[in-house]
């Protein structure tokens, strides 16, 4: 039986969570080669809630440092465009400070693996990811207006480092597929320990979204599949509706039927929360909105003009072109192009684009 850690904690006493999580589940760390990942979207300040908050990761990173490991590496691989980004995406946040001299730009240097033909046929994985012996994952506790969420097993979407991720998303041509691919990258290495920063999640239209939530939790697992169901039913989503972990069940990995996991805590619906506007758990199940996302009807990014600055970030990081720059300087899509990746959402630094 899987087991899920549901633990009260603030950012200033979580040492005492990250504590109870390594006594739950115990690794052995001694001599070992540890990755710490935690969840770094893009280049943002702590009190945004994009990212992992720095106070959870310097409390892992000082936990892992008393057992003794032969090494410790933090790193992720940012949006998805991540060149000469990754610094500065981990600094922004604190980051780096809270990475105690381990943070390494893991982008720089990866190996290719095999991946699902349907998709492509091979994929680079972060090299750190793959030569460590030990993976910590370090989630948020967010909204995804493509997944419903994002949680422990797509933190793991940041092992590819560069443009793939933007190419993975392309050749999903939607969310189903895409949360099937989320699953496939999830697999290529399975992280040993999940602990998701709960403290202050994320709800209504993330993974960006200025909606932040006070949860004061912080959540431990050894299964990401658990993780996940755990999370989904905090949302109000049941957690048999998301493709990812069906798919993740599918493959092993794990079960979201809550009887098949010891909660260790307490788990309640948070009330009220705000799932993405479009509904992403309902759309997941019908194929004929599946088709209707497909062709292009339905969820297009929208650059607000009160917040748009003109930067052009989105165009540049759009990876079918369906952007451009119109005369007021507000950027324009393509509707025929646009293949509702979100990654324009998830990217600007304004958090000017909504999804009409
Ligand atoms: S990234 Fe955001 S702020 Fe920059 S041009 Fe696009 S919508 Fe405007
Ligand atoms: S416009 Fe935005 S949502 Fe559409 S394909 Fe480009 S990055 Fe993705």
């Amino acid at each position: 039986m899987s087991k899920v850690m549901i633990h009260p904690s603030t950012y200033e006493n979580v040492r005492q969570a990250v504590d109870r999580a390594f006594e739950i589940f115990p690794v052995e760390l001694k001599g070992k080669k540890v990755l710490i990942k935690p969840n770094v979207l893009r280049s943002s300040r702590a009190e945004e809630g994009i990212v992992t908050n720095p106070a959870v990761l310097r409390a892992v990173v000082e936990k892992v440092e008393t057992m003794k490991p032969a090494s410790i590496i933090v790193g992720d691989n940012p949006g998805l465009f991540n060149y000469g980004a990754n610094e500065e995406s981990f600094r922004s946040a604190g980051l780096i400070e809270a990475a105690k001299g381990y943070y390494q730009n893991i982008g720089n240097d990866s190996r290719k693996v095999d991946f699902n033909p349907a998709f492509l046929p091979t994929v680079n994985v972060s090299r750190a990811v793959l030569d460590a012996d030990i993976v910590i994952s370090l989630p948020k506790f967010k909204t995804h207006g493509l997944t419903v969420m994002t949680g422990a097993i797509k933190n793991s979407y940041g092992i590819l480092p560069g443009a793939q991720k933007a190419w993975l998303h392309k050749e999903s041509g939607g969310p189903v597929r895409f949360q099937e691919i989320l699953v496939d990258v999830f697999r290529l290495r399975v992280p040993d320990l999940f602990i998701m920063d709960a403290v202050v999640g994320m709800e209504g239209n993330g993974p960006a979204s200025p909606d932040l939530r006070d949860i004061g939790l912080i959540l431990a697992s050894d299964n990401a599949v658990a993780m996940d169901a755990v999370v989904a039913t905090m949302m109000g989503c049941e957690p048999g509706r998301l493709r990812t972990l069906q798919k993740a069940r599918e493959c092993g990995l794990g079960d979201y039927d809550l009887s098949t996991i010891e909660v260790i805590g307490e788990l309640k619906p948070l009330p009220d929360f705000k799932l993405p506007p479009f509904s992403g758990e309902v759309l997941l199940h019908n194929e004929a909105i599946q088709t209707l996302i497909h062709n292009r009807v339905i969820m297009r990014p929208h650059a607000d003009p009160d917040l748009c600055t003109g930067c052009g970030t989105c165009i540049d990081q759009c990876a079918v072109s369906a952007l451009s720059m119109g005369d007021d300087n507000i950027p324009r899509v393509d509707a025929d192009t646009c293949i509702s990746c979100f990654c324009c959402q998830e990217l600007c630094p304004e958090k000017a684009i909504t999804l009409k």
